[in-house]
């Protein structure tokens, strides 16, 4: 192999410009990514090596060696992990083959300030963090397996590096920083020991250190502990190490809102540290995202971001299962179908679920803040886990009419409320909830002090499939079909006076639905208006616009569905309409009124007018008139 300069990819070079000339706070999280690194080469040699005895043939005493050169000003970490050949370091090391890169590189750039480095880890692209403390990094690395051939890659996180042969012997791989100016001070063994307690304490092969350029003596102590911290009962661990931990296994600044520690007993033998994090990590919908949990099989790591354990919704908790009721040998796809697993996971599903509805019931205000950040993710649920609905439902808050959109409430705590007279849970749907609350479809409800839940967030539209009932009582629309309002008797008073009105405006509401029959399907008096002019309802059996949009994404012909337009004859603008109509039904200001009232229900509802252009001129010649 001869020397060869390449280029980094686009985003690499993107990301180093950012790494080197924009994050200049946590620069110590270098260090906790590159012993993550070493780990990780490890654990997959050693799990590698039980079906491929090859690669295990040297018997390796895994460890993880730092060593300080004062005078070169160098600090390596070193491993005897899987190590790399010459086209998997072009491959990890030259390029970011992970879809939600670009989204990725726009958040970074807009929180470059704190917590920025923390993300970097969180993304899986920690390696390049070296560049932060470092002007040129050199990986010496020999893969395991025969006829492997060591290679040396070198840059100094401008554009360009190069692969070359390298004089390494023993499979592994060890990361070499020749430190900026003024980064000294990862050269003190006292810094280095703290950094490894802090943050890579729990790393499960020792890590030790070896001061001016020595090597590491393999007697000498490790800086970190390595107690897997699950297998100790809960009563002997405190919380700042479930803490530490936590950091650890998520890369998150902050300690775990919960922590779950168990051990299952009987039939089915695990055990399982789960965290529940307190902030939603950035990459929560990123189709690349992290699962969070880590597979063990009798102390032994199977792998990280195991899918199988938890369903999708449950990505955001993260942790470790260490079973002894599977085959160390097994792969993850033999996993995905396996019945062992099958059976932790609803164990670990019901752990999880409960703890939340724990936290609902004993700090609320908490569970409200966590909701905020995860409640989306808990609505994937609702549509995809039946078996834990009833439960889901438990755990789902919505702003609503009363709580001024502020707060958060229950459905429970909706169904409590509701005086004896409501039947059904009153909701609205809407694209954001400053509409959902401006919306004239509310006033009726808001007269008569009825909550209203309101439905603003964009995945709500998708859980209505499966939230079609709450302890006994339907969840209705208020913007559609026809409602009624009130006590039998009043009920029996408003139809009373509507059948009234409705005989009076009758040739006037003909009139409106021929000028409209393009756009609405029926026009008629309403029950739900009091401040407002008019509003447009849905058929009670009309598709929400979720499955419209569901049927367009999947190229089905969307039928047109057109909605009642409702009028409030106790409004000035409909008197003012009926004396047009009295005067001359056929005169050109009532056709422009009438086009106008339909728009005008558009935009209350917080939609475009039809045609803007032709809106603004017939309210300009409306208002320009005597
Ligand atoms: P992540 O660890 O999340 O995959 P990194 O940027 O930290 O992201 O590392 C990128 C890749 O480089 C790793 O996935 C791994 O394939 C490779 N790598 C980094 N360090 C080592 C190492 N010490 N030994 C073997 N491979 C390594
Ligand atoms: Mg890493």
């Amino acid at each position: 192999m001869n020397k060869k300069t390449l280029t980094f990819k686009a985003e690499v070079r993107e990301l180093l410009d950012l790494v080197v000339h924009s994050l200049y706070s946590k620069k110590e999280i270098f260090l906790r990514e590159l012993i993550s690194n070493a780990s990780d080469a490890i654990d997959r040699a050693q799990y590698e090596g039980l079906t491929d005895k090859r690669l295990v043939a040297d018997s390796p005493v895994w460890e993880i060696g730092i060593v300080a050169d004062k005078k070169a000003r160098t600090l390596t970490i070193g491993d005897n992990g899987i190590g790399m050949s010459a086209d998997e370091i072009e491959a990890n090391l030259g390029t970011i083959a992970r879809s939600g890169t670009q989204t990725f590189l726009e958040t970074l750039k807009a929180q470059a300030g704190s917590n920025a480095p923390e993300m970097i880890g969180q993304f899986g692209v920690g390696f390049y963090s070296a560049f932060m403390v470092a002007d040129r990094v050199v990986v010496d690395s020999l893969r395991r397996g025969e006829g492997q051939q060591a290679v040396r890659w070198s840059s100094d996180g401008e554009g360009r590096y190069t692969l070359e042969p390298s004089d390494r012997t023993v499979p592994g791989t060890a990361i070499t920083l020749h430190l900026r100016k003024e980064q000294d001070e990862w050269l003190e063994e006292w810094e280095i020991k703290s950094l490894v307690k802090r943050y890579s304490n729990f790393i499960a092969y020792p890590i030790r250190f070896a001061a001016d350029g020595k090597d590491v003596d393999p007697k000498s102590a490790p800086l970190n502990t390595m107690r897997a911290l699950w297998r100790r009962a809960r009563n002997e661990v405190k919380e700042e190490e479930y803490a530490e931990f936590y950091k650890h296994l998520s890369h998150d600044l902050n300690a775990p809102l919960r922590t779950i520690h168990f051990s299952a007993e009987g039939q089915l033998e695990f055990r399982a540290l789960l965290f529940l994090p307190e902030k939603p990590p950035f990459d929560l919908f990123l189709p690349d995202r992290k699962h969070g949990l880590h597979l063990y099989v009798r102390n032994v790591f199977i792998g990280a971001d195991f899918e199988a354990l938890l369903p999708e919704y449950l990505r955001f908790v993260k942790g470790v299962v260490d079973s002894s009721d599977l085959p160390l040998n097994v792969s993850r796809e033999m996993l995905q179908d396996d019945a062992v697993i099958r059976k932790i996971r609803a164990n670990l599903v019901g752990r999880v679920l409960s703890e939340l509805e724990s936290l609902k019931r004993d700090r609320v205000e908490a569970y409200t803040d966590f909701f905020r950040g995860f409640g989306r993710v808990l609505k994937e649920g609702l549509h995809f886990d039946h078996e834990n609905g009833a439960k889901l439902k438990e755990l789902l808050l919505f702003p609503s009419e009363r709580t001024a959109g502020s707060g958060l409430i229950s459905l429970r705590q909706y169904r409590d409320a509701m005086p004896s007279t409501q039947t059904e849970i009153y909701y609205l749907t809407s694209d954001s909830l400053e509409n959902a609350r401006q919306s004239p479809q509310v006033e009726a409800f808001r007269r008569r002090n009825l909550d209203v839940l309101f439905f603003a967030d964009p995945v709500d539209e998708w859980i209505l499939d499966t939230l079609d009932e709450y302890d006994g009582c339907k969840l209705r629309a208020i913007d559609r079909g026809e409602i009624e309002l009130g006590n039998d008797e009043e009920k029996a008073e408003s139809k009373k006076q509507r059948e009234a009105d409705d005989k009076q405006y009758r040739p006037l509401l003909d009139l409106i639905r021929a000028k409209l029959a393009d756009d609405v399907k029926e026009v008629r008096l309403s029950t739900r208006l009091t401040d407002s002019p008019c509003c447009l309802v849905a058929d009670e059996h009309a598709m929400n616009p979720g499955m419209l949009r569901m049927m367009r994404a999947m190229g089905q012909p969307v039928p047109k569905q057109l909605r009642s337009l409702e009028v409030n004859p106790a409004h000035p603008l409909i008197a003012r309409l009926r004396k047009l109509f009295d005067a001359d039904r056929e005169s050109a200001q009532l056709a422009e009124c009438v086009s106008l009232l339909f728009d005008l229900a558009l935009v209350a509802e917080g939609s475009q007018p039809r045609d803007p252009r032709a809106f603004t001129q017939a309210l300009t010649n409306q208002l320009a008139k005597e």
